[in-house]
Formats: structure tokens, sequence, C-alpha cells
């Protein structure tokens, strides 16, 4: 019986592979005209500093909604992108016109606001990401102090020798760092002090627990400021989350509740969807 349901799984699990395999596959084949034909785009998703209700940071996230296959997640394109060679050519498309938008986006909410976009980690080990980088501030005239890169722990970590070249040169030449994701994998305190950070995101997790007690997430807050790094919690999705977090010290506030992610033009007219946090 148990060794039937453990081939059953087993099946199971091979089948969900395969799927998964030929997924990847048939989104790899459509990805390079999905470039040239210009479908991708790109939403803006604000961080908001809820004393002074500024929006400090705004992040950029990938859409792509295929003639073929329908909306594609951002995670599903991206890792298509990297197992298939084309995330640096996807990249330094978001990466320019994100530089683009955001001249637009400073004019409208203030020359304090950055720019925040999301690195793969593989583009980090190919080195590839100073270039589309550079480019992409080239063509705009924005400084590499103008852009957050959104890095994940695991690419952060300081045993991660070989993406640490890379992340030494960005930190040399200006850019702000984020920690994305933090809290979601991995993540050991013990190396906080020695990531060159400028942020640490708090994954969403963190929210979600909440409910539970909110002792953890004010010493991580106090924790991560006395190492001199700025706190950004992802993910909150009600006017309680963002109560409580602020009465925890955590001001610097991201997710549903204030801002789902927009285009560029809905996100510059504020259409009601950017919540205005001084009257909470
Ligand atoms: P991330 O950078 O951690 O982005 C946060 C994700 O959470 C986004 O999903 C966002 O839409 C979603 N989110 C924001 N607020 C809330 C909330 O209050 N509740 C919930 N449930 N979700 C919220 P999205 O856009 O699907 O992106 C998923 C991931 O894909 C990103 O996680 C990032 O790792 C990656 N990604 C997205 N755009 C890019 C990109 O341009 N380049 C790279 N390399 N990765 C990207
Ligand atoms: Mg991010
Ligand atoms: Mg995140
Ligand atoms: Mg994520």
């Amino acid at each position: 019986m148990a060794k039937n349901s453990g081939r059953r799984c087993w099946l199971e699990y091979r089948q969900g592979m395969r799927e998964q395999f030929h997924r990847r596959t048939h989104i790899s084949q459509k990805l390079s005209v999905a470039l040239s034909d210009n479908e991708f785009s790109l939403v803006y998703q604000p961080i908001i500093n809820v004393t002074t209700g500024s929006v400090i940071v705004v992040e950029t996230l990938v859409r792509w909604n295929s003639p073929e296959l329908g909306v594609v997640s951002a995670e599903e394109l991206i890792d298509a992108a990297e197992h298939c060679g084309m995330i640096r050519d996807i990249s330094s498309w978001i990466y320019k016109q994100a530089c683009q938008d955001f001249i637009a986006i400073r004019n409208r909410f203030g020359e304090q606001v950055l720019l925040s976009v999301n690195i793969s980690g593989l583009q980090i080990l190919q080195g590839s990401v100073v270039e589309s980088l550079v480019d992409a501030l080239a063509d705009t005239g924005l400084k590499p102090d103008d852009l957050v890169l959104e890095l994940t722990e695991n690419v952060m970590l300081p045993d991660s020798t070989e993406y640490a070249g890379t992340i030494n040169q960005l930190v040399a030449m200006g850019f702000g760092i984020a920690i994305d994701d933090f809290g979601s994998g991995f993540s050991c305190l013990a190396y906080l002090n020695s990531i060159p950070a400028d942020w640490v995101k708090l994954d969403r997790e963190f929210v979600r627990q909440l409910n539970k007690g909110t002792e953890t997430i004010r010493c991580i807050n106090q924790l991560i400021n006395a190492l001199g790094m700025q706190v950004i919690v992802e993910g909150i999705e009600n006017q309680t989350q963002s109560h409580q977090l602020k009465a925890c010290g955590v001001l610097n506030q991201q997710g549903f509740w204030h801002s789902k992610p927009i285009g560029l033009q809905g996100l510059l007219k504020g259409s009601g969807e950017l919540r205005k946090i001084n009257d909470m």
C-alpha cells in the first residue's frame, strides 16, 4: 500500500516535472519574437514612507500578455529567459524602458524618488548586468545612485563568492542595493552586517505572521536599522497590517493596500489607486 502510494507520488512528481519542462520550452520559444514585437510591458509599484505619505521608491515589474500563451507570470518569464539565454536582452529592454519612464515618474513624485529594478542572479553571475545598466543610464542621463538594484538573499550571502565581484563593482559604481524577499529562504541574521546593502525588503511572510505577534518584526526592524540599513516591508494587504507595522517602527511600506503594481499612465495620474497614508 505504502509502496503503491509512494510510486504514485513519484509518477505525479515526474509528470509535474515534465509539464513544467514543456511549459518552459514553450515559453522560451516565444521570447525572442515577443521582445522584437514589443509584447512585454512594465508596471510600477510604489514604496511609501507612511509618516510623510511620500513615494520613496518605485519598483519595476515586468508583464507579458502573450497573444498565444495568454498571461505569463513574471516568475515564469524570468525563469524561461534564464534557461534559454534571453535574460540579458530582456533585462536590457526592461532597464532601458524603466529608466525612460522614470523621468516622468520623478517629475510627478519629486526628486527624492528612486527607481528599483529586480536583477536575476544569473545576470550577476554572467556579469552582463553592469553593461545593461550602464547602457540604460547613458540613454537617459540618470546616475547609478538614482537606482536601487533588488537582489535576492542567495545572491547576497558573503560566501557566494561567484557573485561577489560583480556586486562589489555595482556598489563601487554607486548603485543602491536592496536584499529582496529577506526571510523567505535561509536568511541568516549573522550575515546581515557583512552584506553591502542599503535596503532590506522583508518578505511578505512577516506580514502574514503579524497576527501571531509583532515582537519579531519590531526587533528585526531595530536590528537592521542599527546596522545602518533601511527596512521595507512588502506584501501589506490591509489597513490593520499597515498600522501594526507603523506601530513597530516600520515606516517604508509596499503592498496591494498602498498600491497595486500599475502601468505608467495610471501611476502618473495617481488615479485613486495610490493610497494617501496621511489620513490613516
Ligand atoms: P518581487 O520582486 O519580490 O516582487 C513582489 C511580487 O509580489 C510581485 O509579483 C508583486 O506584484 C507582488 N505583490 C506586491 N504587493 C503584494 C501584496 O500586497 N500581496 C501579494 N500577494 N503580492 C504582492 P510579480 O510582479 O508577479 O513578480 C514576481 C517576481 O518575479 C518578483 O518578486 C521578482 O522576483 C520577479 N520579477 C518581476 N519582474 C522582474 C523583472 O523585471 N526582472 C527580474 N529579474 N525579475 C522580475
Ligand atoms: Mg523585488
Ligand atoms: Mg520581493
Ligand atoms: Mg519575489
